[in-house]
Protein backbone atom coordinates (compact mmCIF):
# COMPACT_ATOMS: atom_id res chain seq x y z
CA UNK A 1 0.00 0.00 0.00
CA UNK A 2 1.00 3.49 -0.52
CA UNK A 3 2.66 5.86 2.02
CA UNK A 4 -0.67 7.83 0.80
CA UNK A 5 -3.30 5.41 1.48
CA UNK A 6 -1.74 4.78 5.04
CA UNK A 7 -2.51 8.51 6.25
CA UNK A 8 -5.30 8.52 8.38
CA UNK A 9 -8.27 9.83 7.84
CA UNK A 10 -10.07 12.67 9.08
CA UNK A 11 -13.38 12.92 9.78
CA UNK A 12 -15.57 16.36 11.32
CA UNK A 13 -19.00 16.94 12.52
CA UNK A 14 -19.98 20.37 11.58
CA UNK A 15 -22.83 22.23 13.47
CA UNK A 16 -25.98 22.86 12.29
CA UNK A 17 -25.90 26.51 13.79
CA UNK A 18 -27.72 29.36 12.28
CA UNK A 19 -25.21 32.47 12.95
CA UNK A 20 -26.28 36.59 12.38
CA UNK A 21 -23.06 38.86 13.18
CA UNK A 22 -22.91 42.20 13.01
CA UNK A 23 -23.69 46.07 14.35
CA UNK A 24 -28.03 45.76 14.84
CA UNK A 25 -28.12 41.99 14.99
CA UNK A 26 -29.74 41.89 18.19
CA UNK A 27 -33.02 43.80 16.21
CA UNK A 28 -33.38 40.25 14.30
CA UNK A 29 -33.91 38.04 17.33
CA UNK A 30 -37.67 38.82 17.36
CA UNK A 31 -38.11 37.39 13.83
CA UNK A 32 -35.63 34.55 14.95
CA UNK A 33 -38.10 33.37 17.20
CA UNK A 34 -41.02 33.06 14.74
CA UNK A 35 -38.69 31.72 12.26
CA UNK A 36 -38.30 28.74 15.01
CA UNK A 37 -42.49 28.79 15.65
CA UNK A 38 -42.39 30.03 19.15
CA UNK A 39 -44.60 31.48 21.09
CA UNK A 40 -43.48 31.39 25.01
CA UNK A 41 -40.13 32.52 25.37
CA UNK A 42 -38.22 32.34 28.35
CA UNK A 43 -35.72 34.62 28.52
CA UNK A 44 -32.71 34.29 30.37
CA UNK A 45 -29.98 37.24 31.09
CA UNK A 46 -27.64 37.84 33.81
CA UNK A 47 -27.85 41.28 35.79
CA UNK A 48 -25.17 43.45 33.71
CA UNK A 49 -27.38 42.46 30.40
CA UNK A 50 -30.36 44.04 32.08
CA UNK A 51 -30.68 46.88 29.68
CA UNK A 52 -30.41 44.43 26.38
CA UNK A 53 -32.84 42.27 28.12
CA UNK A 54 -35.52 44.75 29.11
CA UNK A 55 -34.95 45.96 24.95
CA UNK A 56 -35.74 42.23 23.84
CA UNK A 57 -38.38 41.56 26.35
CA UNK A 58 -40.09 44.58 24.64
CA UNK A 59 -39.18 43.95 21.47
CA UNK A 60 -40.75 40.17 21.98
CA UNK A 61 -44.47 41.49 23.14
CA UNK A 62 -46.76 38.74 23.70
CA UNK A 63 -44.13 35.71 22.71
CA UNK A 64 -42.13 36.40 26.01
CA UNK A 65 -43.70 34.07 28.58
CA UNK A 66 -41.07 34.98 31.25
CA UNK A 67 -37.44 36.13 32.14
CA UNK A 68 -35.01 34.99 34.71
CA UNK A 69 -32.22 36.68 35.90
CA UNK A 70 -30.73 34.62 37.82
CA UNK A 71 -27.95 32.85 35.52
CA UNK A 72 -24.23 32.59 37.80
CA UNK A 73 -20.77 31.51 37.32
CA UNK A 74 -20.30 27.83 36.52
CA UNK A 75 -24.17 26.94 35.79
CA UNK A 76 -25.01 25.29 39.54
CA UNK A 77 -27.08 22.80 39.56
CA UNK A 78 -29.17 24.19 42.00
CA UNK A 79 -29.67 26.89 39.90
CA UNK A 80 -30.66 25.17 37.18
CA UNK A 81 -33.35 23.43 39.12
CA UNK A 82 -34.90 26.64 40.04
CA UNK A 83 -34.72 28.00 36.36
CA UNK A 84 -36.52 24.28 35.51
CA UNK A 85 -39.45 25.39 38.23
CA UNK A 86 -40.11 28.27 35.83
CA UNK A 87 -39.64 26.67 32.54
CA UNK A 88 -42.82 24.14 34.22
CA UNK A 89 -44.85 27.08 35.18
CA UNK A 90 -44.50 28.82 32.47
CA UNK A 91 -44.72 26.24 29.85
CA UNK A 92 -41.74 27.86 27.95
CA UNK A 93 -40.80 26.69 24.62
CA UNK A 94 -37.75 28.40 23.51
CA UNK A 95 -35.00 29.85 25.62
CA UNK A 96 -33.15 33.22 24.62
CA UNK A 97 -29.96 33.41 26.69
CA UNK A 98 -28.47 37.37 26.82
CA UNK A 99 -25.61 37.96 28.78
CA UNK A 100 -21.94 36.12 28.98
CA UNK A 101 -21.22 32.49 28.88
CA UNK A 102 -23.23 32.05 32.62
CA UNK A 103 -26.54 33.10 30.68
CA UNK A 104 -25.77 30.47 27.80
CA UNK A 105 -24.78 27.62 30.09
CA UNK A 106 -27.96 27.79 32.06
CA UNK A 107 -29.91 28.43 28.45
CA UNK A 108 -27.72 25.22 27.41
CA UNK A 109 -28.62 23.07 30.51
CA UNK A 110 -32.19 24.17 30.19
CA UNK A 111 -32.49 22.87 26.69
CA UNK A 112 -30.71 19.32 27.78
CA UNK A 113 -33.18 18.85 30.01
CA UNK A 114 -36.16 19.83 27.78
CA UNK A 115 -35.33 20.19 24.09
CA UNK A 116 -36.09 23.30 23.87
CA UNK A 117 -34.85 25.34 21.01
CA UNK A 118 -32.42 27.81 22.23
CA UNK A 119 -30.92 31.62 20.73
CA UNK A 120 -27.85 32.60 22.51
CA UNK A 121 -27.09 36.04 22.27
CA UNK A 122 -23.39 36.75 23.96
CA UNK A 123 -21.89 39.92 25.37
CA UNK A 124 -18.48 38.36 26.44
CA UNK A 125 -16.34 36.90 24.62
CA UNK A 126 -16.18 33.24 26.02
CA UNK A 127 -17.16 31.50 22.89
CA UNK A 128 -19.67 29.05 24.65
CA UNK A 129 -22.44 29.96 22.37
CA UNK A 130 -21.10 27.97 19.43
CA UNK A 131 -19.70 25.09 21.62
CA UNK A 132 -21.64 21.73 22.14
CA UNK A 133 -20.22 21.86 25.71
CA UNK A 134 -21.45 21.95 28.70
CA UNK A 135 -20.28 22.29 32.26
CA UNK A 136 -21.85 22.39 35.54
CA UNK A 137 -21.29 22.32 38.73
CA UNK A 138 -22.40 20.16 41.85
CA UNK A 139 -20.74 20.07 45.29
CA UNK A 140 -17.19 21.92 44.00
CA UNK A 141 -16.83 18.96 41.56
CA UNK A 142 -17.52 20.66 37.38
CA UNK A 143 -18.42 18.26 35.30
CA UNK A 144 -18.26 18.74 31.76
CA UNK A 145 -20.35 17.20 28.83
CA UNK A 146 -20.21 17.25 25.00
CA UNK A 147 -23.07 16.53 22.90
CA UNK A 148 -23.59 18.42 19.43
CA UNK A 149 -27.67 18.46 20.23
CA UNK A 150 -26.26 21.25 23.77
CA UNK A 151 -25.54 23.85 20.78
CA UNK A 152 -27.41 26.67 20.07
CA UNK A 153 -29.68 26.66 17.48
CA UNK A 154 -29.39 30.61 16.72
CA UNK A 155 -26.65 32.71 17.67
CA UNK A 156 -26.63 36.37 17.33
CA UNK A 157 -23.45 38.33 17.88
CA UNK A 158 -23.94 41.84 17.93
CA UNK A 159 -20.72 43.94 18.26
CA UNK A 160 -23.09 46.49 20.54
CA UNK A 161 -23.70 44.76 23.20
CA UNK A 162 -20.04 43.94 23.68
CA UNK A 163 -19.75 48.16 23.94
CA UNK A 164 -20.52 48.24 27.72
CA UNK A 165 -17.88 45.40 29.33
CA UNK A 166 -15.49 47.66 31.28
CA UNK A 167 -11.42 47.49 30.63
CA UNK A 168 -10.80 44.54 33.03
CA UNK A 169 -13.67 42.06 31.49
CA UNK A 170 -12.81 43.08 28.03
CA UNK A 171 -9.19 41.91 28.83
CA UNK A 172 -9.64 38.68 30.56
CA UNK A 173 -12.58 37.60 28.63
CA UNK A 174 -10.64 37.97 25.15
CA UNK A 175 -7.54 35.97 27.00
CA UNK A 176 -10.31 33.48 27.99
CA UNK A 177 -10.82 33.24 23.72
CA UNK A 178 -7.31 33.69 23.36
CA UNK A 179 -7.04 30.02 25.43
CA UNK A 180 -9.52 28.12 23.40
CA UNK A 181 -7.54 29.21 20.63
CA UNK A 182 -4.52 28.65 21.46
CA UNK A 183 -5.05 24.89 22.92
CA UNK A 184 -6.51 24.02 19.46
CA UNK A 185 -2.87 24.55 17.95
CA UNK A 186 -1.26 22.13 20.43
CA UNK A 187 -4.20 19.89 20.30
CA UNK A 188 -4.02 16.43 19.42
CA UNK A 189 -6.86 15.73 17.26
CA UNK A 190 -5.97 19.57 15.57
CA UNK A 191 -6.87 19.52 12.02
CA UNK A 192 -6.24 22.47 9.12
CA UNK A 193 -9.84 23.83 9.62
CA UNK A 194 -9.08 24.29 13.90
CA UNK A 195 -5.82 25.45 12.66
CA UNK A 196 -6.98 27.32 10.35
CA UNK A 197 -9.65 29.09 12.84
CA UNK A 198 -7.36 29.22 15.69
CA UNK A 199 -4.41 31.14 13.69
CA UNK A 200 -7.42 33.52 12.74
CA UNK A 201 -8.84 34.04 16.41
CA UNK A 202 -5.24 34.41 17.88
CA UNK A 203 -4.41 37.18 15.30
CA UNK A 204 -7.30 38.65 15.57
CA UNK A 205 -7.22 38.90 19.33
CA UNK A 206 -3.96 39.72 19.89
CA UNK A 207 -4.10 42.90 16.85
CA UNK A 208 -7.49 44.30 18.64
CA UNK A 209 -7.33 43.79 21.87
CA UNK A 210 -4.57 46.60 22.60
CA UNK A 211 -7.00 49.20 19.72
CA UNK A 212 -9.97 48.26 22.85
CA UNK A 213 -8.31 48.83 25.57
CA UNK A 214 -6.96 51.82 24.68
CA UNK A 215 -10.59 53.20 23.77
CA UNK A 216 -13.21 50.68 24.24
CA UNK A 217 -15.83 52.36 22.26
CA UNK A 218 -13.65 51.52 19.34
CA UNK A 219 -16.89 49.45 17.88
CA UNK A 220 -14.76 47.95 14.71
CA UNK A 221 -12.31 46.57 17.38
CA UNK A 222 -15.09 45.32 19.29
CA UNK A 223 -16.08 43.91 16.14
CA UNK A 224 -13.01 41.75 15.58
CA UNK A 225 -12.65 40.72 19.36
CA UNK A 226 -16.15 39.13 18.28
CA UNK A 227 -15.46 37.59 15.70
CA UNK A 228 -12.07 36.24 16.72
CA UNK A 229 -14.10 34.72 20.46
CA UNK A 230 -16.77 33.34 17.71
CA UNK A 231 -14.34 31.43 15.63
CA UNK A 232 -12.19 30.41 19.39
CA UNK A 233 -15.22 29.06 20.39
CA UNK A 234 -15.35 27.11 17.27
CA UNK A 235 -11.99 25.90 18.39
CA UNK A 236 -13.48 24.55 21.41
CA UNK A 237 -16.44 22.46 19.01
CA UNK A 238 -13.39 20.84 17.33
CA UNK A 239 -10.56 19.75 19.07
CA UNK A 240 -10.14 18.57 22.66
CA UNK A 241 -8.61 20.79 25.44
CA UNK A 242 -5.60 20.36 27.87
CA UNK A 243 -3.63 21.34 30.46
CA UNK A 244 -5.08 25.03 30.59
CA UNK A 245 -9.07 24.10 30.66
CA UNK A 246 -8.25 21.44 33.27
CA UNK A 247 -6.80 23.35 35.09
CA UNK A 248 -9.46 26.28 34.87
CA UNK A 249 -11.96 23.56 35.30
CA UNK A 250 -10.19 22.30 38.50
CA UNK A 251 -9.07 25.60 40.00
CA UNK A 252 -12.92 26.85 39.35
CA UNK A 253 -14.86 23.96 40.68
CA UNK A 254 -12.99 23.73 43.67
CA UNK A 255 -12.59 27.17 44.86
CA UNK A 256 -15.50 28.98 42.89
CA UNK A 257 -13.31 31.36 41.06
CA UNK A 258 -14.44 34.35 38.27
CA UNK A 259 -14.12 32.71 35.07
CA UNK A 260 -12.40 34.69 32.73
CA UNK A 261 -10.05 36.33 35.28
CA UNK A 262 -8.87 32.80 36.56
CA UNK A 263 -8.50 31.90 32.39
CA UNK A 264 -6.53 35.15 31.91
CA UNK A 265 -3.94 35.02 34.52
CA UNK A 266 -3.28 30.84 33.49
CA UNK A 267 -2.87 31.47 29.94
CA UNK A 268 1.15 32.65 29.78
CA UNK A 269 1.98 29.69 32.64
CA UNK A 270 0.19 27.00 30.99
CA UNK A 271 1.97 28.81 27.37
CA UNK A 272 5.53 28.80 29.16
CA UNK A 273 4.82 25.01 30.68
CA UNK A 274 3.63 23.79 26.85
CA UNK A 275 5.06 25.53 23.65
CA UNK A 276 8.68 23.86 23.95
CA UNK A 277 6.53 20.58 23.24
CA UNK A 278 4.48 22.18 20.75
CA UNK A 279 6.34 23.58 18.11
CA UNK A 280 3.99 23.67 15.76
CA UNK A 281 1.87 25.67 17.87
CA UNK A 282 4.95 27.94 18.99
CA UNK A 283 5.72 28.32 15.32
CA UNK A 284 2.45 29.83 15.15
CA UNK A 285 2.16 31.93 17.56
CA UNK A 286 5.41 33.49 17.14
CA UNK A 287 4.54 34.41 13.44
CA UNK A 288 1.55 35.92 15.11
CA UNK A 289 3.32 37.92 17.70
CA UNK A 290 6.05 39.18 15.98
CA UNK A 291 8.05 38.14 19.50
CA UNK A 292 7.77 35.68 22.39
CA UNK A 293 4.13 34.87 22.67
CA UNK A 294 4.36 34.00 26.81
CA UNK A 295 5.97 37.35 27.09
CA UNK A 296 2.96 39.16 25.00
CA UNK A 297 0.13 37.10 26.42
CA UNK A 298 2.05 37.74 29.89
CA UNK A 299 2.18 41.37 29.31
CA UNK A 300 -1.25 41.86 28.53
CA UNK A 301 -2.66 39.77 31.75
CA UNK A 302 -0.52 41.67 33.98
CA UNK A 303 -2.35 44.76 32.97
CA UNK A 304 -5.38 43.54 34.35
CA UNK A 305 -7.10 45.93 37.16
CA UNK A 306 -7.87 43.48 39.34
CA UNK A 307 -6.14 40.12 40.70
CA UNK A 308 -3.54 38.58 38.40
CA UNK A 309 -2.51 35.86 40.74
CA UNK A 310 -3.77 32.87 42.30
CA UNK A 311 -3.32 33.97 45.79
CA UNK A 312 -5.15 37.33 44.57
CA UNK A 313 -8.35 35.07 43.74
CA UNK A 314 -7.75 33.95 47.37
CA UNK A 315 -6.90 29.89 46.27
CA UNK A 316 -4.94 28.91 49.63
CA UNK A 317 -1.29 27.94 48.52
CA UNK A 318 -0.99 24.64 50.58
CA UNK A 319 -4.16 23.43 48.06
CA UNK A 320 -1.83 23.66 44.89
CA UNK A 321 -0.27 20.63 45.04
CA UNK A 322 -3.97 18.86 45.49
CA UNK A 323 -4.67 20.68 42.68
CA UNK A 324 -1.64 19.25 40.51
CA UNK A 325 -2.29 15.99 41.82
CA UNK A 326 -6.27 15.87 40.58
CA UNK A 327 -4.74 17.56 37.40
CA UNK A 328 -2.09 14.64 36.44
CA UNK A 329 -4.48 11.66 38.35
CA UNK A 330 -6.68 12.11 34.90
CA UNK A 331 -5.14 14.62 32.44
CA UNK A 332 -6.75 16.11 29.75
CA UNK A 333 -4.70 15.23 26.61
CA UNK A 334 -1.44 17.84 26.29
CA UNK A 335 1.55 17.96 24.32
CA UNK A 336 3.81 17.75 27.81
CA UNK A 337 2.73 15.39 30.38
CA UNK A 338 1.32 16.90 33.05
CA UNK A 339 3.37 15.36 36.08
CA UNK A 340 2.33 16.56 39.51
CA UNK A 341 5.63 18.34 40.14
CA UNK A 342 5.75 20.09 37.14
CA UNK A 343 2.07 21.16 37.26
CA UNK A 344 2.45 21.77 41.35
CA UNK A 345 5.86 24.18 40.01
CA UNK A 346 3.80 25.98 37.30
CA UNK A 347 0.53 26.66 39.79
CA UNK A 348 3.61 28.32 42.37
CA UNK A 349 4.37 30.75 40.15
CA UNK A 350 1.02 31.25 38.80
CA UNK A 351 0.43 31.80 43.01
P1 LIG B 1 -20.20 35.67 32.94
O1 LIG B 1 -21.29 35.31 32.04
O2 LIG B 1 -20.28 35.18 34.35
O3 LIG B 1 -20.00 37.22 32.94
C1 LIG B 1 -18.97 37.80 33.72
C2 LIG B 1 -19.42 39.13 34.30
O4 LIG B 1 -19.52 40.06 33.25
C3 LIG B 1 -20.79 39.07 34.93
O5 LIG B 1 -20.79 39.87 36.07
C4 LIG B 1 -21.67 39.64 33.84
O6 LIG B 1 -22.83 40.20 34.38
C5 LIG B 1 -20.77 40.68 33.22
N1 LIG B 1 -21.03 41.02 31.81
C6 LIG B 1 -21.31 40.17 30.79
N2 LIG B 1 -21.45 40.83 29.64
C7 LIG B 1 -21.26 42.13 29.91
C8 LIG B 1 -21.26 43.33 29.13
N3 LIG B 1 -21.46 43.28 27.80
N4 LIG B 1 -21.04 44.50 29.73
C9 LIG B 1 -20.79 44.55 31.06
N5 LIG B 1 -20.76 43.47 31.86
C10 LIG B 1 -20.99 42.27 31.29
O7 LIG B 1 -18.77 35.21 32.45
P2 LIG B 1 -18.19 34.70 31.06
O8 LIG B 1 -16.73 34.78 31.25
O9 LIG B 1 -18.81 35.33 29.89
O10 LIG B 1 -18.63 33.18 31.03
C11 LIG B 1 -18.20 32.31 32.03
C12 LIG B 1 -19.13 31.13 32.13
O11 LIG B 1 -19.29 30.55 30.87
C13 LIG B 1 -18.62 30.06 33.04
O12 LIG B 1 -19.70 29.46 33.70
C14 LIG B 1 -18.00 29.09 32.08
O13 LIG B 1 -17.92 27.81 32.59
C15 LIG B 1 -18.90 29.20 30.90
N6 LIG B 1 -18.27 28.86 29.62
C16 LIG B 1 -18.64 27.71 29.03
C17 LIG B 1 -18.09 27.34 27.82
C18 LIG B 1 -18.54 26.09 27.15
O14 LIG B 1 -18.04 25.76 26.09
N7 LIG B 1 -19.46 25.39 27.71
C19 LIG B 1 -17.14 28.14 27.21
C20 LIG B 1 -16.77 29.32 27.85
C21 LIG B 1 -17.35 29.67 29.06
Amino acid sequence: MSEHHAAPVTVLDTLPSRVLVGPGARHRIPGEIERLGARRVLLVATGSARAAADELAGALGPRLATRFDGAVVHTPVAVTGRAMEVVGRTAADAVVAIGGGSAVGLAKALSARTGMPQVAVPTTYAGSEVAPVLGETENGVKTTRHDLALTPGTVVYDPELTLTMPAGLTLTSSLNALAHAVEALWAPDATALSDALATEASDGILDALPHVLADLTALRGRERLQESAWLAGLCLARTRTGLHHQLAHVLGGMFDLPHAELHAMLLAHVMAFNLPSAPKAAARLERITGGDPVEVVGRLAAGHDGPTTLRALGVPRDALRAVAERVADRPYPNPRPPETEAVTRLLHSAW
